[in-house]
């Protein structure tokens, strides 16, 4: 399927209309729980989901910049709810860096995250907050708070009027990643365990353990179960599994094949950057980087070469 430049601007708006067609039912049952998406549209994009109770919000994650943590601020706000908690996914900057700006209008309220995730937070300071410095200029943040309260996979949270369960699925697309589970709704917050047909960050060199999570996690969500993922717009969790292996399947098999024929090259990264426009054309980056393809096939390369 081709994604023309239009449809792709349009996803975020259709993310919101297919999440509030949730919340559409669940008030006309009484209940109040909803799920909404808080994103900037385009190449990056990322989504916040907010969880709305009737009484109380939970942010889950945290946008990129200091401008998008303000964006979640006023959204939040605009709410007039009590705001339970933050919760961290996992430690990938586009996730975290707005932290500290929503910390700190929230001040006191608990941020939640595994273990794992904190670990790879801080030890990702020394180099991912002079990094974002450069990029981003005085739109970066100049730390990463420490999350406040440790949750463990399996334990049951209320947010936002649900139950979730935590679900810790160690490394993969990032060096760990938490999902909330939400078995009555059928809700999966699956942050980026899968995304909706954008193109991946694969630096982590970590895609033969996410293909290992994406088997592993395939028969844990029922069928019908909805996943919101990080990037993209929110589909059926079996669906985007599958997608997601055959990306990086397919992607693996790209860098393989060159691989093959010699050593690793700037040839047979060209040669794979453009089998890869050509087989998922129009797929947005979920990082700004524009040459985020060429860097995809490098850190593949290295990693199947190991
Ligand atoms: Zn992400």
């Amino acid at each position: 399927m081709t994604l023309s430049r239009r449809s792709i601007a349009t996803l975020p708006l259709l993310a919101s209309l297919a999440v509030a067609r949730f919340s559409t039912t669940a008030r006309a049952q009484g209940a109040a729980p909803s799920v909404r998406p808080v994103n900037t549209p385009g190449e990056g994009a990322v989504n916040t989901w907010l969880l709305i109770g009737s009484d109380g919000v939970t942010i889950v994650d945290c946008q990129r910049t200091v401008p998008e943590g303000e964006m979640v601020v006023a959204a939040v706000r605009a709410l007039n709810r009590r705001v339970e908690a933050i919760v961290l996914t996992h430690e990938h900057p586009d996730h975290a860096a707005g932290l500290q700006v929503i910390s700190r209008a929230f001040a006191g309220v608990p941020i939640m995250a595994s273990a794992e995730t904190a670990r790879a937070l801080e030890a990702s300071k020394p180099a991912m907050l002079p990094l974002m410095q450069r990029i981003f200029g005085p739109a970066a943040p100049t730390d990463f708070p420490a999350p406040t309260r440790i949750v463990r996979d399996g334990e049951t949270v209320t947010l936002g009027g649900r139950s979730w369960r935590i679900d810790e699925h160690g490394p993969g697309e990032a060096q760990s990643m938490t999902t909330l589970y939400a078995a009555d709704a059928g809700l999966l917050l699956a942050s980026d365990l899968v995304g909706n047909r954008v193109t991946p960050y694969l630096l982590e060199g970590l895609t033969g353990q996410w293909l290992e999570q994406l088997e592993r996690v395939r028969a844990r969500y029922p069928s019908g179960t909805v996943a919101l993922p990080g990037h993209g717009t929110p589909a059926a969790f079996g669906l985007l599994a599958a997608e997601q292996v055959d990306y990086l399947s397919a992607f693996r098999g790209m860098v393989r094949e060159r691989l093959r024929d010699g050593a690793w090259s700037e040839a047979a990264r060209a040669r794979v950057v453009a089998e890869a426009e050509e087989t998922w054309p129009g797929w947005p980056t979920v990082v700004p980087i524009p040459t985020l393809l060429a860097q995809n096939a490098d850190a593949v390369a290295r990693e199947l070469g190991r």
